[in-house]
Order: structure tokens, then sequence, then C-alpha cells
């Protein structure tokens, strides 16, 4: 199902007043985490001011430590539909179980699954049921065979809203911390029909090179790029080195489009 060959055509997805996978480039772009009124707002509203469409926020987080911050979890997710409604944004968020697909399905647009999850197989199944808009990430060491059966698996529940996002993979190398594996990109394109997307924050894990990978990102022709913003990433619950501040939000954006590869 989410081959060329069972579909030739690029797959749109319509979201409210956005288009992933259309003629123009999509940029999804908020906190690691929701954390509190204050913090999503600001990120919210500058957001907006910089023209982004998708605003990102995780409330259900996969931490490695149990000891963690692990999200406002349902709190999150109301403080992002009310921010969201009043801003006018589309919001998007990642689940971890079938029972928070229920939970989080009426405050967001879009569903994300998480590299964690990639082969949750009951969650991409439960995806497949909801009727929502899925972005899933590639697994940690996922091989591109697997990620796009990861897919399939949501398509075959019925669910053609499907956007894959590469965001690094393992590798030996610790400058960064995933590697991009930029080649994903155009394989995932030439084999899929699906929206492709990069995260710069999650595969690098720094925020001096988002510039590069993202221009590196739609060279090789991603139809949109995530990036991680917080008012004041030092003071972060959840990815503080990564993070960029909204000046720094504002420099990359302009970078980008810029370079006269963002359409
Ligand atoms: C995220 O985007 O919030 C996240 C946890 O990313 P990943 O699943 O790619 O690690
Ligand atoms: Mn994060």
């Amino acid at each position: 199902l989410v081959s060329r060959q069972h579909q030739s055509e690029d797959t749109v997805i319509r979201v409210k007043h956005a288009e992933i996978g259309g003629a123009s480039h999509v940029t999804v772009a908020g906190p690691c985490s929701i954390e509190s009124v204050e913090q999503l707002y600001a990120v919210a509203t500058a957001m907006k001011k910089a023209g982004v469409t998708v605003l990102r926020g995780g409330a259900f987080k996969p931490r490695t430590s149990p000891y963690d911050f692990q999200g406002l979890g349902v709190d999150g997710l109301k403080i992002m539909k009310q921010a969201a409604d009043e801003i006018g944004l589309i919001t998007i968020s990642e689940v971890m179980s079938a029972e928070q697909i229920d939970i989080a399905a009426p405050y967001i647009d879009i569903l994300q699954i998480g590299a964690r999850n990639m082969q949750n197989f009951e969650l991409l199944k439960a995806a497949g049921r909801s009727g929502k808009p899925v972005l899933l990430k590639r697994g940690l060491s996922a091989t591109l065979e697997e990620f796009i059966l990861a897919a399939e698996y949501i398509m075959y529940g019925g669910n053609d809203q499907v956007m894959l996002i590469e965001r690094g993979i393992r590798t030996f190398e610790k400058w960064t911390r995933n590697t991009l594996d930029i080649s994903a990109v155009p394989l995932l394109k030439q084999e899929t029909h699906l929206p492709v997307l990069v995260d710069v924050s999650h595969s690098t894990g720094r925020k001096d090179i988002l510039l590069s990978c993202a221009k590196a990102a739609l060279a090789a022709g991603a139809d949109g790029i995530m990036v991680e913003v917080h008012p004041n990433p030092e003071a972060a619950l959840s990815d503080a080195k990564q993070q960029i501040n909204i000046e720094e939000f504002n420099a990359f954006w302009k970078g980008l489009r810029d370079s006269g590869l963002y359409r």
C-alpha cells in the first residue's frame, strides 16, 4: 500500500489549513515537551509570527530513565489545544499506546509515533483504525525496509494519511546524538508515495548544524523539517542540549528561506 508501484502519485495530507507532501514544504516546530501554559504560548506565538504551520509538543514522553520528566499527559494536550485554537496552528504530539490514542485524539490534529515505538505493532494497528493523520518516526536502529513495513501496518489498518520522518539512526559516531541518514530521503521518496520529513533536532542532538542538515534534507527531496524550539532551552525539562531558542529559530528559519531550497 505504501509503495510507488501501488500508487504513483504523491500522497498529499490535508490537515486544516496545511498541506503536507504537496507543492509547499512544511515546518513542524515547537518544544520537546509541553511544560507550562507560559512556555507553550511563548513558542506558539513566535512560531505563528514566523509563519510556521505545525506546532509540536510532547505530552506523553518516552524517556530513557523512569526518573526523568514523563510529560504533562492530557493536561499538556489541553494547553496545546487551547493555544493552537487561539493562535491558529495545527498540532502534533506523540502517543505511546493504543489507549493514549483515544485520550489524545480530541486534542491534537496529528498523532506522532516515536522512534522507540516504530515496531509497536499493536500501536500501529490502533493508529490505522484512528482515522487521524500519523507521523511515523524511523526506529533507532530500523532499516528502511522495516520502516516502510511499519507504515504499511498503519495503511493496512485503513489509514492512508501517513507521513514518514527520518530522525537519525544509531551508529558508532559520537559527535552527533544519532546519524542523520540523508540517503533515506530520496530512497523513501522513490520507494513510497508518502510525505517524507527530516527531524534535524533528534538526528543531530545539537544546535550548531541544524541549518546545514535542514538544507541537505530539502536538497535531497524532503517535504518538510522538524525542529525543537523552547523559549529557554537551558531550563527545558527534556532535550535541553538540542533545543534552540526563539531567536535562534528565527535565524534558522531565515537561513532556510534565504537558501532558495524552501518552497
Ligand atoms: C520526539 O520527537 O519527541 C521524540 C521523542 O523523538 P524520537 O521518537 O525520534 O526520539
Ligand atoms: Mn525531544
